[in-house]
């Protein structure tokens, strides 16, 4: 049977969308060999804040203007929201004083835990590991968005045929032979574009070279949440940058599995056991929320200029 919108929420009522949901997450298994997904590698140390990203975001993907909490400036939004695949936010060290920029958008995961968490499978990883979101099976549970370790999908509430909004790294673009437009546009190159095993070589090329430039020579995405395709040099400590939280190496699907296969011998199914592991996430993100409150307050700095 073909899954649509009005179906999957019958579904849903009938209590199918558990059987849905081990069909979804067994299914998200898989991923493309490294050589062949897309990637993006940003550096912190290059990136001058001038938001340019944000902008060519916003128009290659034709959204709205966000004026949300800016007192109606033009693309001023502080967070990632319903109208904003990708943002620029100000970070500083407390202890040395060091600012950083930082850009945020979808990780797009090797082993995306939106995707085995969406019960519907409107999730999904295409064969560059671009993940993106099918709005004709989403019945609106928000799963993904409990389930990403990055706090990234955002739900359109004010609509009433409300979708899942985030990075889908310029998919279109990228069907018609071109390049994301945040890494066209930048003027530093501060965020570029090719394939993983491209980007992790030139970000060890970049920390061979410049020695003590980078935090501990560490590529933030190589190995954490199970490894994304988005790719970090920073000069600051990632955990005080924002959803660079920091995460075992280990992806949350691959927890659950864990999960299900030595506490429950395999009798819970996936979408109980993403409540159960969503829970600690949504205490360590709590946390992280708290703690950048208090980097606000001893820093007198908001996240963002
Ligand atoms: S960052 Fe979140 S939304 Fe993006 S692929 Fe990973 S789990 Fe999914
Ligand atoms: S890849 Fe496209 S959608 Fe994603 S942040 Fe860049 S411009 Fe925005
Ligand atoms: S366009 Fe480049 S330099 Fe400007 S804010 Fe975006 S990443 Fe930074």
């Amino acid at each position: 049977m073909k899954l649509n919108r009005r179906s999957a929420l019958k579904a849903l009522a009938i209590g199918g969308a558990t059987v849905a949901g081990v069909k979804a997450a067994k299914a998200s298994n898989g991923h493309p060999p490294n050589e062949k997904l897309v990637a993006m590698l940003y550096d912190t140390t290059l990136c001058i804040g001038c938001k340019a990203c944000v902008v060519a975001c916003s128009e290659a993907n034709g959204l709205a203007p966000d004026s949300q909490e800016s007192h109606g400036m033009y693309q001023m939004p502080r967070y990632l929201n319903d109208k904003t695949k990708n943002i620029i936010k100000l970070y500083s060290d407390p202890k040395t004083g060091l600012r950083s920029f930082v850009k945020a958008q979808c990780m797009h995961c090797i082993d995306p835990a939106c995707v085995a968490g969406c019960p519907m499978a409107a999730l999904r990883k295409d064969e560059k590991g671009v993940v993106y979101w099918d709005g004709t099976t989403c019945i609106g549970c928000r799963y993904c968005q409990i389930a990403c370790p990055f706090n990234i999908p955002k739900f359109e509430w004010n609509k009433v045929n409300p979708k899942i909004v985030k990075c889908e790294f310029c998919n279109h673009r990228l069907a018609q032979g071109k390049i994301p437009a945040c890494c066209e546009v930048c003027p530093r190159k501060a965020v570029i574009y090719g394939t993983r095993d491209e980007m992790l070589k030139e970000a060890r090329k970049r920390i061979g070279a410049n020695p003590g430039r980078y935090f501990q020579d560490h590529v933030y995405g190589e190995f954490e949440a199970g490894g994304t395709q988005v790719l970090y040099l920073t000069h600051l400590d990632p955990k005080l940058l924002g959803h660079l939280v920091p995460l075992d190496d280990e992806s949350l699907p691959a927890r659950v599995e864990g999960v299900q296969n030595t506490l429950y011998m395999g009798f819970l199914t996936p979408v109980i056991a993403y409540g159960a592991v969503a829970s600690i996430l949504a205490k360590r993100w709590k946390e992280h929320e708290k703690e950048v409150e208090e980097h606000e307050k001893e820093t007198g700095l908001k996240e963002q200029l």
